[in-house]
Protein backbone atom coordinates (compact mmCIF):
# COMPACT_ATOMS: atom_id res chain seq x y z
CA UNK A 1 0.00 0.00 0.00
CA UNK A 2 1.01 3.59 -0.96
CA UNK A 3 -0.14 6.67 -0.55
CA UNK A 4 0.40 9.50 -2.87
CA UNK A 5 -0.23 13.50 -1.74
CA UNK A 6 -1.24 15.89 -4.22
CA UNK A 7 -1.81 19.67 -3.50
CA UNK A 8 -5.12 21.64 -4.86
CA UNK A 9 -4.14 24.29 -6.77
CA UNK A 10 -5.60 27.81 -5.39
CA UNK A 11 -8.37 27.85 -7.08
CA UNK A 12 -11.52 29.74 -5.12
CA UNK A 13 -14.15 27.12 -5.12
CA UNK A 14 -11.75 24.58 -2.81
CA UNK A 15 -13.55 26.62 -0.39
CA UNK A 16 -16.24 24.14 -0.87
CA UNK A 17 -14.52 21.33 0.03
CA UNK A 18 -13.56 23.48 3.29
CA UNK A 19 -17.91 23.37 3.82
CA UNK A 20 -17.98 19.92 3.25
CA UNK A 21 -15.31 19.41 5.98
CA UNK A 22 -17.43 21.98 8.28
CA UNK A 23 -20.65 20.38 7.86
CA UNK A 24 -19.37 16.70 8.41
CA UNK A 25 -17.74 18.19 11.66
CA UNK A 26 -21.61 19.11 12.52
CA UNK A 27 -22.14 15.97 12.07
CA UNK A 28 -19.95 14.73 14.69
CA UNK A 29 -20.74 17.69 16.90
CA UNK A 30 -24.15 15.95 16.87
CA UNK A 31 -23.57 12.49 17.44
CA UNK A 32 -21.43 13.10 20.15
CA UNK A 33 -23.52 15.86 22.11
CA UNK A 34 -26.46 12.98 21.89
CA UNK A 35 -24.59 10.49 23.06
CA UNK A 36 -23.55 12.50 26.18
CA UNK A 37 -27.20 13.20 26.82
CA UNK A 38 -27.90 10.03 26.33
CA UNK A 39 -25.79 8.68 28.82
CA UNK A 40 -27.00 11.22 31.86
CA UNK A 41 -30.25 9.78 30.78
CA UNK A 42 -29.95 6.38 30.73
CA UNK A 43 -26.45 5.41 32.08
CA UNK A 44 -25.07 3.63 28.71
CA UNK A 45 -24.30 4.65 25.13
CA UNK A 46 -26.27 4.11 22.39
CA UNK A 47 -25.52 1.90 20.10
CA UNK A 48 -24.62 2.18 16.18
CA UNK A 49 -27.84 0.84 14.90
CA UNK A 50 -29.64 3.48 17.20
CA UNK A 51 -27.70 6.79 15.96
CA UNK A 52 -27.53 5.77 12.25
CA UNK A 53 -31.50 5.16 13.06
CA UNK A 54 -31.79 8.55 14.62
CA UNK A 55 -29.92 10.37 11.27
CA UNK A 56 -32.53 9.14 9.80
CA UNK A 57 -35.16 10.63 11.60
CA UNK A 58 -32.99 14.11 11.62
CA UNK A 59 -32.70 14.42 8.19
CA UNK A 60 -36.98 14.30 7.44
CA UNK A 61 -37.26 16.63 10.65
CA UNK A 62 -34.89 19.34 11.52
CA UNK A 63 -31.43 18.49 9.84
CA UNK A 64 -33.20 18.53 5.79
CA UNK A 65 -29.68 19.91 4.65
CA UNK A 66 -27.83 16.83 5.48
CA UNK A 67 -29.57 15.30 2.58
CA UNK A 68 -27.15 17.07 0.55
CA UNK A 69 -24.01 15.64 2.29
CA UNK A 70 -23.11 11.67 0.84
CA UNK A 71 -24.89 8.80 3.47
CA UNK A 72 -22.07 6.53 3.34
CA UNK A 73 -19.65 10.20 4.50
CA UNK A 74 -22.29 10.21 7.25
CA UNK A 75 -22.29 6.96 8.15
CA UNK A 76 -18.74 6.82 8.36
CA UNK A 77 -18.92 9.54 10.92
CA UNK A 78 -20.99 7.38 12.69
CA UNK A 79 -18.78 4.48 12.89
CA UNK A 80 -15.75 6.06 13.65
CA UNK A 81 -17.29 7.33 16.77
CA UNK A 82 -18.76 4.05 17.82
CA UNK A 83 -15.46 2.93 17.24
CA UNK A 84 -13.96 4.97 19.66
CA UNK A 85 -16.74 4.18 22.18
CA UNK A 86 -16.01 0.52 21.97
CA UNK A 87 -11.93 0.95 22.30
CA UNK A 88 -13.13 3.11 25.34
CA UNK A 89 -15.18 0.05 27.04
CA UNK A 90 -12.59 -2.44 25.75
CA UNK A 91 -9.84 -0.35 27.35
CA UNK A 92 -11.80 -0.33 30.86
CA UNK A 93 -12.44 -4.30 31.06
CA UNK A 94 -8.82 -5.15 29.68
CA UNK A 95 -7.77 -2.97 32.69
CA UNK A 96 -9.76 -4.40 34.95
CA UNK A 97 -8.39 -7.94 33.55
CA UNK A 98 -4.56 -6.43 34.05
CA UNK A 99 -4.17 -7.27 30.11
CA UNK A 100 -2.89 -3.77 29.87
CA UNK A 101 -2.06 -0.71 31.89
CA UNK A 102 -2.37 2.14 28.90
CA UNK A 103 -5.59 3.91 29.43
CA UNK A 104 -7.23 4.52 26.46
CA UNK A 105 -9.88 7.56 26.56
CA UNK A 106 -13.27 8.16 25.82
CA UNK A 107 -13.98 9.88 22.26
CA UNK A 108 -13.81 13.40 22.63
CA UNK A 109 -15.41 16.36 20.95
CA UNK A 110 -13.08 17.87 18.13
CA UNK A 111 -13.30 21.66 17.77
CA UNK A 112 -13.90 23.13 14.22
CA UNK A 113 -10.18 23.67 13.65
CA UNK A 114 -8.76 19.64 14.50
CA UNK A 115 -11.76 18.04 12.18
CA UNK A 116 -9.74 18.99 9.06
CA UNK A 117 -10.61 15.65 6.55
CA UNK A 118 -13.09 13.78 4.68
CA UNK A 119 -12.68 10.20 3.41
CA UNK A 120 -13.97 8.78 -0.05
CA UNK A 121 -14.02 4.89 0.42
CA UNK A 122 -15.76 3.52 -2.96
CA UNK A 123 -18.59 6.20 -4.34
CA UNK A 124 -19.16 9.90 -4.44
CA UNK A 125 -15.92 11.02 -6.57
CA UNK A 126 -14.42 10.40 -9.44
CA UNK A 127 -10.81 11.46 -10.78
CA UNK A 128 -10.16 11.85 -14.39
CA UNK A 129 -6.79 13.71 -15.36
CA UNK A 130 -5.52 15.85 -12.61
CA UNK A 131 -9.63 16.77 -11.88
CA UNK A 132 -10.97 15.57 -8.82
CA UNK A 133 -14.34 15.05 -9.23
CA UNK A 134 -17.15 15.53 -5.91
CA UNK A 135 -20.59 14.42 -6.57
CA UNK A 136 -22.36 15.38 -4.10
CA UNK A 137 -20.83 19.01 -4.59
CA UNK A 138 -21.16 18.59 -8.74
CA UNK A 139 -17.60 20.75 -8.96
CA UNK A 140 -14.42 19.40 -10.10
CA UNK A 141 -11.19 20.09 -8.76
CA UNK A 142 -7.71 20.36 -9.86
CA UNK A 143 -4.08 19.31 -8.22
CA UNK A 144 -0.62 19.30 -9.38
CA UNK A 145 -0.19 15.90 -10.53
CA UNK A 146 3.47 16.04 -10.12
CA UNK A 147 3.37 12.24 -10.56
CA UNK A 148 1.57 9.00 -11.82
CA UNK A 149 0.22 6.83 -9.17
CA UNK A 150 0.29 2.98 -9.60
CA UNK A 151 -1.79 0.33 -8.18
CA UNK A 152 -5.76 0.41 -7.79
CA UNK A 153 -7.15 2.95 -5.68
CA UNK A 154 -8.06 2.13 -2.31
CA UNK A 155 -9.34 5.00 -0.83
CA UNK A 156 -9.21 8.81 -0.97
CA UNK A 157 -9.13 11.57 1.48
CA UNK A 158 -8.76 15.43 1.05
CA UNK A 159 -6.84 17.40 4.33
CA UNK A 160 -7.19 20.65 5.17
CA UNK A 161 -4.37 22.29 6.91
CA UNK A 162 -3.46 24.95 9.39
CA UNK A 163 -2.56 27.43 6.95
CA UNK A 164 -5.75 26.79 4.51
CA UNK A 165 -4.18 24.77 1.80
CA UNK A 166 -5.83 21.25 0.78
CA UNK A 167 -4.27 18.20 0.07
CA UNK A 168 -5.83 15.23 -2.12
CA UNK A 169 -4.40 11.79 -0.71
CA UNK A 170 -5.05 8.65 -2.66
CA UNK A 171 -4.09 5.52 -0.82
CA UNK A 172 -3.26 2.63 -4.14
CA UNK A 173 -2.64 -1.03 -3.47
CA UNK A 174 -1.13 -3.27 -5.40
CA UNK A 175 1.38 -0.67 -6.35
CA UNK A 176 4.34 -1.59 -8.52
CA UNK A 177 7.84 -2.14 -6.00
CA UNK A 178 10.13 1.10 -5.67
CA UNK A 179 13.82 -0.52 -7.98
CA UNK A 180 16.00 -1.36 -5.35
CA UNK A 181 19.74 0.13 -5.17
CA UNK A 182 22.83 -2.12 -5.80
CA UNK A 183 24.59 -3.46 -2.83
CA UNK A 184 27.69 -2.15 -1.47
CA UNK A 185 28.84 -4.58 1.24
CA UNK A 186 29.61 -0.94 3.64
CA UNK A 187 27.65 -0.65 7.25
CA UNK A 188 27.80 1.87 9.31
CA UNK A 189 26.32 2.81 12.74
CA UNK A 190 25.18 6.37 13.55
CA UNK A 191 24.73 8.66 16.60
CA UNK A 192 22.42 11.69 16.74
CA UNK A 193 23.85 14.76 18.74
CA UNK A 194 23.26 18.14 19.41
CA UNK A 195 26.50 19.56 17.94
CA UNK A 196 26.77 17.50 14.96
CA UNK A 197 23.50 16.04 13.61
CA UNK A 198 24.91 12.48 12.75
CA UNK A 199 28.25 11.12 13.16
CA UNK A 200 29.26 7.92 11.64
CA UNK A 201 30.96 4.71 13.30
CA UNK A 202 33.66 5.41 9.78
CA UNK A 203 34.07 9.15 11.01
CA UNK A 204 31.99 10.94 8.91
CA UNK A 205 30.18 14.07 10.59
CA UNK A 206 26.95 16.06 9.49
CA UNK A 207 26.30 19.15 10.92
CA UNK A 208 22.66 20.14 11.46
CA UNK A 209 21.27 22.29 9.31
CA UNK A 210 19.83 24.20 12.24
CA UNK A 211 16.23 25.45 9.95
CA UNK A 212 14.39 26.34 13.39
CA UNK A 213 17.40 28.58 14.35
CA UNK A 214 17.98 30.53 11.31
CA UNK A 215 13.53 31.11 11.15
CA UNK A 216 13.66 32.17 15.07
CA UNK A 217 13.66 35.35 13.58
CA UNK A 218 10.62 35.18 11.01
CA UNK A 219 8.46 33.04 13.92
CA UNK A 220 9.28 35.76 17.02
CA UNK A 221 8.42 38.49 14.49
CA UNK A 222 5.07 36.13 13.41
CA UNK A 223 4.13 35.37 17.22
CA UNK A 224 4.20 39.23 18.10
CA UNK A 225 2.12 40.08 15.04
CA UNK A 226 -0.13 37.73 16.33
CA UNK A 227 -0.13 38.69 20.09
CA UNK A 228 -1.07 42.19 19.26
CA UNK A 229 -4.16 41.59 17.98
CA UNK A 230 -7.66 41.55 18.49
CA UNK A 231 -8.33 37.95 19.54
CA UNK A 232 -10.73 36.12 17.23
CA UNK A 233 -10.33 39.36 14.75
CA UNK A 234 -9.97 39.24 11.32
CA UNK A 235 -6.50 40.37 11.73
CA UNK A 236 -5.80 37.79 14.12
CA UNK A 237 -6.88 35.29 12.23
CA UNK A 238 -4.48 36.46 9.25
CA UNK A 239 -2.05 36.60 11.55
CA UNK A 240 -2.32 32.69 13.19
CA UNK A 241 -2.54 31.72 8.90
CA UNK A 242 1.11 33.95 8.64
CA UNK A 243 2.68 31.84 11.35
CA UNK A 244 1.27 28.40 10.72
CA UNK A 245 2.79 29.25 7.27
CA UNK A 246 6.33 30.29 8.77
CA UNK A 247 6.12 26.86 10.95
CA UNK A 248 5.09 24.85 8.16
CA UNK A 249 8.02 26.31 5.31
CA UNK A 250 10.14 25.68 8.10
CA UNK A 251 8.96 21.99 8.84
CA UNK A 252 8.64 21.66 4.85
CA UNK A 253 13.02 22.54 4.37
CA UNK A 254 13.71 20.35 6.99
CA UNK A 255 11.45 17.27 5.78
CA UNK A 256 13.26 17.95 2.24
CA UNK A 257 17.09 17.96 4.33
CA UNK A 258 15.90 14.65 5.77
CA UNK A 259 14.73 12.51 2.45
CA UNK A 260 18.02 13.84 0.73
CA UNK A 261 20.28 12.66 3.38
CA UNK A 262 18.27 9.78 3.94
CA UNK A 263 19.01 8.70 0.49
CA UNK A 264 22.96 9.31 0.43
CA UNK A 265 23.37 7.22 3.44
CA UNK A 266 20.67 4.16 1.84
CA UNK A 267 22.88 4.72 -1.15
CA UNK A 268 26.45 4.64 0.84
CA UNK A 269 25.42 1.66 2.98
CA UNK A 270 23.61 -1.56 3.13
CA UNK A 271 22.98 -1.32 6.26
CA UNK A 272 22.47 1.66 8.94
CA UNK A 273 22.07 1.31 12.92
CA UNK A 274 20.37 4.34 14.84
CA UNK A 275 20.21 3.99 18.58
CA UNK A 276 16.02 3.70 20.06
CA UNK A 277 15.12 7.10 20.76
CA UNK A 278 13.75 8.23 24.08
CA UNK A 279 12.64 11.61 22.86
CA UNK A 280 10.65 12.57 26.10
CA UNK A 281 14.08 12.39 27.98
CA UNK A 282 16.13 14.26 25.03
CA UNK A 283 13.61 16.92 25.48
CA UNK A 284 14.07 17.80 29.44
CA UNK A 285 17.53 17.14 28.43
CA UNK A 286 18.39 19.67 25.68
CA UNK A 287 15.43 21.50 25.25
CA UNK A 288 14.16 23.16 22.32
CA UNK A 289 17.12 22.38 20.47
CA UNK A 290 15.55 18.64 19.80
CA UNK A 291 12.93 20.23 18.29
CA UNK A 292 14.94 21.58 15.89
CA UNK A 293 16.85 18.87 14.92
CA UNK A 294 14.00 16.45 15.10
CA UNK A 295 15.76 12.93 15.29
CA UNK A 296 12.26 11.30 15.41
CA UNK A 297 11.03 12.21 12.52
CA UNK A 298 14.51 11.64 10.75
CA UNK A 299 14.49 7.83 12.24
CA UNK A 300 11.30 7.26 11.01
CA UNK A 301 12.09 8.59 7.52
CA UNK A 302 15.56 6.59 7.24
CA UNK A 303 12.96 3.32 8.30
CA UNK A 304 11.04 4.04 5.28
CA UNK A 305 13.95 5.05 2.58
CA UNK A 306 15.53 1.85 3.82
CA UNK A 307 12.57 -0.43 3.23
CA UNK A 308 11.77 1.21 0.12
CA UNK A 309 15.58 0.61 -1.80
CA UNK A 310 16.00 -2.67 -0.15
CA UNK A 311 18.42 -2.18 2.37
CA UNK A 312 18.33 -3.19 6.26
CA UNK A 313 17.75 -0.74 9.13
CA UNK A 314 19.32 -1.65 12.30
CA UNK A 315 18.20 -0.43 15.94
CA UNK A 316 20.14 -0.60 19.31
CA UNK A 317 18.16 -1.52 22.73
CA UNK A 318 16.76 1.50 24.47
CA UNK A 319 18.93 0.87 27.65
CA UNK A 320 21.85 0.08 25.83
CA UNK A 321 25.11 1.95 26.41
CA UNK A 322 26.66 3.41 24.25
CA UNK A 323 28.80 6.42 25.44
CA UNK A 324 30.98 4.73 27.66
CA UNK A 325 32.33 1.50 26.82
CA UNK A 326 35.36 0.99 24.26
CA UNK A 327 34.52 0.22 21.35
CA UNK A 328 37.91 -1.73 20.80
CA UNK A 329 38.06 -3.80 24.23
CA UNK A 330 34.17 -3.23 26.13
CA UNK A 331 36.00 -1.02 28.80
CA UNK A 332 33.50 0.97 30.93
CA UNK A 333 34.88 4.49 31.41
CA UNK A 334 32.99 5.81 34.15
CA UNK A 335 34.61 8.75 34.25
CA UNK A 336 33.76 10.17 30.87
CA UNK A 337 31.64 13.30 31.47
CA UNK A 338 29.48 15.29 29.05
CA UNK A 339 32.29 17.44 28.06
CA UNK A 340 34.82 14.93 27.14
CA UNK A 341 34.97 15.19 23.20
CA UNK A 342 37.59 12.74 22.95
CA UNK A 343 38.89 10.17 25.89
CA UNK A 344 41.95 7.23 25.57
CA UNK A 345 41.03 3.76 27.02
CA UNK A 346 42.94 3.12 30.05
CA UNK A 347 42.33 -0.69 29.60
CA UNK A 348 43.48 -1.20 25.91
CA UNK A 349 44.80 2.40 25.23
CA UNK A 350 42.89 3.21 22.42
CA UNK A 351 42.05 6.78 21.20
CA UNK A 352 38.20 7.96 20.86
CA UNK A 353 36.40 10.59 19.50
CA UNK A 354 33.24 10.45 21.67
CA UNK A 355 30.51 10.33 18.92
CA UNK A 356 32.46 8.04 16.39
CA UNK A 357 32.98 5.77 19.76
CA UNK A 358 29.24 5.62 20.38
CA UNK A 359 28.32 4.81 16.82
CA UNK A 360 30.72 2.24 16.66
CA UNK A 361 28.82 0.73 19.61
CA UNK A 362 25.40 1.62 18.20
CA UNK A 363 26.64 -0.23 15.17
CA UNK A 364 27.69 -3.52 16.99
CA UNK A 365 24.14 -3.51 19.35
CA UNK A 366 22.07 -3.08 16.05
CA UNK A 367 19.44 -5.97 15.68
CA UNK A 368 17.28 -5.43 12.36
CA UNK A 369 13.78 -4.00 12.93
CA UNK A 370 10.65 -6.09 12.31
ZN1 LIG B 1 39.67 -0.10 25.32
Amino acid sequence: MKTYKYEFSHQSNVIQIGNLIDDLHSVHLHILRLQRRYYRIYGKYASLSRILKHITKLKRTTKPHWNALPSQMIQDVAIRIDLGYQRFFDNIEDRKTGKTTRKVGKPKIKPNHKYKSVTFTQAGYKIEGNRLTINCLKKSFTFWKHRDWTGSIKKVTIKRDNVGDYYLYIVCEDCEPSEKLPLTSHEAGADFGSKTFLTLSDGTKIASPEFYKQSLKAIRVANKALSGKQYLSNGWYRAKRHLARVHKDIANRRRDWFFKLALRLVRKYDSIAIETLNLEGMKRLWGRKVSDIAFGEFASILEWTCAKYGKTLLKAGRWTATTKPCSNCGYHNEKLSLSDRQWTCRNCGSHHDRDVNAAINILQAGVPVS
